[in-house]
């Protein structure tokens, strides 16, 4: 056996600044500031914003951006380099940025905006900034002087501050003192959740457009502040791979993204071909990554009038591994994201004339001064706090939408001003709003790893009219008033519609506070002073004498709560209904206080465990108690209400867990589970349905005549990346309360569903007979899915177990589909 032994002699171990340059003294250069050479140890938040604070106070060709903090409350700062001339005239820079939004010309500095470790565990792009930001501050080299006279350049070193201090803590913490590269090493293999993701587990780069972190409401904020003409995006890839840069396989391209984008785009990589070339550093272009979903850095700016050029090293994950590249250390992956900054900087000098003429010809003709204006009517379907929260993403994207002045009828559906928008066509971010609303089903290439469509209006839930045309007096800027809840002295009760969204949050403040509220099994009609006013199943029932809560108590948490959600509960002076049973009748039941345990740890994937988290803590408020699966044996389940699964393969938990798992649901106990969760339970007998799963689909595809070179043909047309799927709900069941029509549109990602069931009542979800809303899907499964269920619940002595074959709460942003989720946490325990 031959062992091949690395040293420290062999690699290069500390980073080299461009040589044979002057700096200026008076600046600190970052091995001085953190007293061992850069690289050594890996870089927390915390030394990396001293260090820029100090660059800000030495430097007057920098100030600082602070784009808010993180979950963690980590502060996110981006460095503004660039001249004192420029300095001076920021204002006049910044008003020259907006004018271009206008239809004005592109004139001024360019602006290049430099993106680093939006995954936290990909720290060589971090290092790399930190070196940046002192060369561009300290260099007297004539280039750097005349690029910060016609750029300013923005340095973002760090996207996502938490992911960042998890990996450094765990790079640092599992690093010997004496070189070793070996692959196998702990250090290279960090525990489930890993610091690729934020506080909540978040992968921030699919959220450029979702916009559910801080991080990365910051981040857009500052993109349209200063509307950049260029964003470099950092990343690192496996350690084996080499160093990749856009553009990325043209064929992947959205097809919204303009041709001459992509042009540009390739031309800048020339400079990046050369520096790498320089440095014998081996990389690809045009393969592997593709430039299609508008939630990534990369492509976010591809549909705002910028270019945006993806970069992925390869990584070392620590100090050193080895690869079949060579040895792959974190100073030779910095040196390589330094190279590259250096040329995105050369490159876009060199292109400065070509990339203003790209953002005039972006935002051109845009505009409309017309009184009468084409655009998008949605409705929300009387659920005004959904409207809202969708307005309020609409804002941060800069798009302009208006309320409406009066009810509007249009296919079938009233529009009114509590629950719809306008959004105009003719506007700046026309082509956003082109993507955000795009449903196409037909691609040039089918390969999709990540979703193939991101239509909002099937997110929100929004009933739609396209291609509306309304008049300047049916529009306002303002938005409707709420009319505040009026309860009397004859007041008896008081009523919560659950269409509305933020009735589930509003029911989980009632609970903690031992407030006595029943839901309504059907639907009904009461009179209050004014009218009479229709309730779906579901609808809430506060009685206003309850024994553990004063009246004016009560009341006070009513109005506070319904005023500050925005809800339209309504009073009643009798429990005597217009139609449907009365308020005293049995078709109220009590709802009972929610305790879940949410299953964490190996074997649970990651991200979809923090979608359930930020769903329960942020949006409910509702305690959550997160417990490694391993644990489940050890703890006594009867003080829990719910066992919550995300998607995951859970081998480690074994027999003892699941008979565990089983006398708590016969108890009463109610487990809700989804995706790959589902296998184990089915394997556990904890679950009766049966699955249509990855061995059925692969016999769906026919394989006859294929060759070799089809296999990656075949694996993209088998996966299901995320395609939004129609599904069709039984309104009458408790899982469907609140959801005002029976189709509903979710995200699809993975094979999994549910076969055909025969028996009754089991499920409450079935695939639509034409199951492919937007996005791509392959034939083969639209037939298998229009026969199959997305739903079910199935009784288990006194509890239930309820199987969800797709993530309802996807990415924080499906809110049509997360009513399912709240009624599975509310209403299940008591009803099924
Ligand atoms: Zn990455």
């Amino acid at each position: 056996m031959i062992f091949s032994v690395t040293t420290h002699a062999d690699v290069q171990t500390q980073f080299q600044l461009p040589q044979a340059v002057e700096y200026q003294k008076t600046i600190t250069t970052p091995d001085e500031f953190l007293g061992y050479p850069m690289g050594k140890w890996h870089l927390r938040h915390d030394q990396l914003n001293f260090y820029i604070k100090t660059l800000a106070k030495q430097s007057p060709r920098v100030t600082l951006e602070d784009s808010g903090i993180s979950h963690e409350d980590r502060q996110q700062l981006s460095l503004l380099i660039t001249s004192e001339n420029n300095h001076r005239n920021i204002n006049d820079i910044l008003a020259k940025r907006a004018a271009v939004k206008n239809g004005g010309p592109s004139t001024g500095p360019l602006v290049v905006w430099l993106a680093y470790s939006i995954h936290g565990d990909e720290a060589s792009g971090v290092h790399a900034a930190m070196e940046l930001s002192y060369y561009l501050s300290a260099s007297n080299e004539p280039w750097v002087k005349s690029l910060l006279e016609e750029t300013v350049v923005i340095i973002t070193p760090s996207q996502n501050p938490d992911g960042m201090d998890r990996f450094a803590t765990w790079a640092n913490n599992n690093r010997s003192n004496t070189f070793n590269a070996d692959s196998n090493n702990r250090e290279h293999h960090q525990l489930w959740p890993r610091g690729r993701m934020n506080h909540y587990l978040a992968d921030l780069n699919r959220d450029w457009l979702f916009l559910r972190h801080p991080e990365s409401q910051g981040r857009v904020k500052l993109f349209h502040k200063w509307q950049p003409h260029y964003v470099g995006d950092f990343h690192e890839m496996g350690h084996n791979a080499s160093y990749f840069f856009q553009p990325g396989v043209p064929s992947r391209t959205h097809p919204l993204t303009p041709k001459a984008n992509q042009q540009l785009t390739d031309k800048i990589a020339n400079y990046h071909r050369s520096a790498l070339d320089a440095a014998g550093q081996p990389y690809y272009s045009k393969q592997s990554f593709d430039d299609f979903f508008y939630g990534k850095g990369s492509t976010y700016p591809d549909i705002n009038g910028a270019i945006g050029v993806l970069f992925e090293q390869a990584s070392a994950r620590g100090q050193a591994q080895d690869s079949p590249n060579g040895v792959v250390t974190l100073t030779r992956a910095v040196q390589n994201q330094f190279a590259t900054s250096i040329s995105s900087l050369k490159g876009t000098l060199a292109l400065k004339n070509e990339l203003h003429q790209y953002q005039n010809d972006f935002f051109k003709n845009k505009q409309s001064d017309s009184k009468r204006q084409q655009g998008i009517l949605v409705s929300t379907s009387t659920d005004t706090q959904r409207r809202d929260e969708f307005s309020n993403l609409l804002e941060q994207h800069q798009i302009q939408y208006r309320y409406l002045t009066q009810s509007i009828n249009k296919r079938d559906t009233n529009f009114t001003p509590s629950d719809s928008l306008f959004i105009p066509l003719e506007q700046p971010q026309s082509d956003l709003i082109k993507a955000l609303f795009d449903k196409r089903t037909e691609f040039e290439d089918e390969t999709f790893y990540d979703v193939s469509s991101f239509d909002l209006a099937a997110a929100f839930d929004l009933i739609t009219s396209d291609k509306t045309s309304l008049k300047a007096p049916q529009l306002t800027e303002k938005s409707p008033t709420n009319k505040a809840l009026a309860i009397n002295s004859n007041s008896v009760a008081v009523l919560f519609d659950w269409q509305q969204s933020a009735s589930a949050k509003v029911l989980q403040q009632l609970l903690a506070n031992n407030v006595v509220v029943k839901y309504s099994q059907k639907p009904f009609a009461v009179k209050d002073e004014h009218s009479t006013k229709q309730f779906g199943a579901g609808s809430l029932q506060i009685n206003l004498r309850q024994d553990d809560i004063s009246r004016n108590q009560l009341i006070k948490l009513l109005k506070s709560l319904g005023n500050k959600h925005r809800l339209k509960p309504i009073s009643v002076s009798t429990f005597a209904s217009v139609s449907g049973g009365d308020l005293g009748s049995p078709d109220f039941k009590q709802i009972q206080p929610v305790k879940p345990l949410l299953i964490t740890g190996g074997g649970s994937n990651p991200m979809e465990v923090g979608q359930i988290w930020h769903y329960l803590d942020n949006t409910l408020n509702m305690p959550v108690t997160l417990t490694e699966g391993s644990r489940l044996k050890r703890i006594n389940l009867s003080g829990y209400s719910h066992v919550l699964f995300a998607h995951g393969n859970y081998h480690s938990l074994d027999d003892v867990t699941a008979s565990k798992l089983k006398s708590f649901v016969k108890q009463g106990g109610t487990i809700v589970a989804q995706k790959g969760a589902l296998r184990w339970l089915r394997k556990h007998d904890l679950l009766a349905s049966e699955l249509f799963d990855n061995k059925q689909a692969q016999e769906l595809f026919d394989t006859k005549g294929l060759s070799f070179g089809d296999k990656s043909a075949l694996r993209a047309k088998q996966t299901i990346g995320g395609a939004i799927v129609n599904i069709d709900l039984d309104l009458t069941h408790p899982l469907s309360y609140g959801l005002s029509h029976p189709r509903l549109k979710i995200m699809k990602n993975n094979i999994l569903s549910f076969s055909a069931n025969k028996k009754p009542f089991v499920a409450s979800a079935q695939y639509a007979k034409q199951p492919l809303s937007s996005g791509f899907m392959a034939q083969e499964y639209q037939h298998v899915y229009s026969q199959q269920s997305a739903v079910v619940t199935e009784s288990l002595g006194r509890g239930q177990v309820i199987g969800f074959a797709d993530n309802l709460l996807f990415r924080n942003i499906w809110l049509g589909s997360e009513k399912i989720y709240a009624n599975a946490l509310f209403f299940a325990p008591s009803s099924l």
